[in-house]
């Protein structure tokens, strides 16, 4: 068989939650949070099954769950988006980003990826055809760097794809990245694909860059969001993409034959969640932010460095003073002599900086969970 995908392997993060089990590790790997989701969301789910919503869902999803995204994001970034043009739910934002860009990518034409990125991305790009072109990020604050991503641009620039709250890094684009980023857009072709599935988790004050609070990157733009990190409920796979009719339109067509449409109970449940306890998202960054800090402090007591964490659920970790194995070795190792799992850095590149020392660790977690970890990071 000749693959259409050779460079693509079993992902980093079922390889590491596989080795975390096997080998009895805390899994601060894959993300995903270990408590339970909210009360009110079990309740809502088991009302929804429970009143008949047991049929496949509009293609586009159930209206209550599109008015009430679209009634959020006018609460949250000041854009109003039509509930029946420019919404679409669907199975997680995996799903969501991988029909954006195939409704809008043909052969030969080139994407702009932000490296590190999430692994997603390129698979999707190259079944479409394209062509990956890598920008790096600084590989000490991840912050982008504009003239590059200007420099990469060419006549058949098709698609760039930003990230913010940032995974691997956590990092966050500030609003002086968006205005430079709507320069270097204008008068061109290119579809932005903002991927913001952390943008509830935001800590020490900062604002969300929505690319929906500029509407001159909304109007180019597919806004992809899931509420599997909103809801702490990453096995559910419900996410949506909000982009202009006529981007949506392409998006659906992709959509409606790739799964048509996504659990129907689910996004009841949802709606329920979005529309009566706005508390829940609003206060998620604080939530989490006590989570980080604590995880922080502790690290402290251990030889591993903590870089800054702006956003998002992942501290990572500098591990130069433990040990100079590359990362990939560097985790397993941990994993199988230490016990406490980890993400390596290098997957999410096209070229790795060399003799980049960070692993990726999941904070998403009881305190017991981190705290267990810590104990057996204490003695590295
Ligand atoms: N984008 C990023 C940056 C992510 O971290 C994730 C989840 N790990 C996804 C997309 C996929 O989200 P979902 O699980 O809803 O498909
Ligand atoms: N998004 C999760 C992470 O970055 C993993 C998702 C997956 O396992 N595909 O850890």
């Amino acid at each position: 068989l000749q693959t259409k995908l050779p460079k693509v392997g079993t992902t980093i993060f079922t390889v590491m939650s596989q080795l975390a089990a096997e080998h009895g590790a805390v899994n601060l790997g894959q993300g995903f949070p270990d408590f339970a989701v909210p009360q009110r969301l079990i309740d809502e789910l088991d009302r929804a099954m429970r009143a008949g919503h047991n049929q496949y869902a509009p293609m586009t999803g159930v209206p209550v769950l599109r008015q009430a995204i679209a009634d959020k994001q006018l609460r949250c970034y000041g854009r109003q988006v039509n509930v029946d043009t420019e919404i679409t739910i669907t199975s997680g934002a995996t799903e969501a980003l991988f029909n954006a860009i195939h409704a809008v990518v043909r052969p030969g034409e080139e994407v702009i990826v932000l490296d590190p990125a999430y692994d997603s991305y390129e698979p999707a790009f190259e079944l479409a055809g394209a062509k990956a072109v890598h920008v790096a990020l600084d590989p000490q604050t991840f912050a982008v760097d504009w003239d590059q991503v200007q420099a990469a641009i060419t006549p058949r620039t098709r698609v760039l794809i930003i990230n913010s709250p940032h995974n691997p890094s956590g990092a966050m684009l500030a609003e002086a990245d968006m205005r430079r980023l709507i320069e270097i857009l204008r008068g061109t072709e290119i579809v932005l694909i903002s991927d913001e599935v952390y943008e509830h988790i935001v800590f020490d004050g900062r604002r969300h860059e929505s690319a929906l609070r500029y509407p001159e990157l909304a109007e180019r733009a597919f806004v992809v969001s899931s509420f599997g990190k909103t809801y702490h409920c990453t096995g559910w796979k419900i996410g949506y993409a909000i982009a202009p009719p006529a981007l949506s339109a392409e998006f659906r067509k992709v959509h409606q034959y790739n799964v048509f449409c996504t659990f129907s109970p689910a996004q009841h449940a949802f709606a329920a969640m979005i529309r009566d306890e706005p508390e829940h998202y609003e206060q998620l960054g604080a939530f989490y932010q006590e989570k980080r800090d604590h995880f922080r402090a502790q690290l402290l007591g251990t030889r591993l460095k903590p870089l800054p964490v702006p956003g998002g659920y992942f501290q990572l970790v500098d591990y130069s003073a433990v040990s100079d194995l590359p990362d990939i070795e560097f985790v397993r190792w941990l994993t199988i002599e230490h016990g406490v799992t980890a993400i390596p850095l290098s997957p999410f590149y096209d070229n790795p900086p060399p003799g980049q020392r960070l692993a990726r660790l999941c904070f998403a977690k009881n305190q017991a969970t981190l705290d267990a970890a810590i104990e057996r990071l204490k003695k590295l």
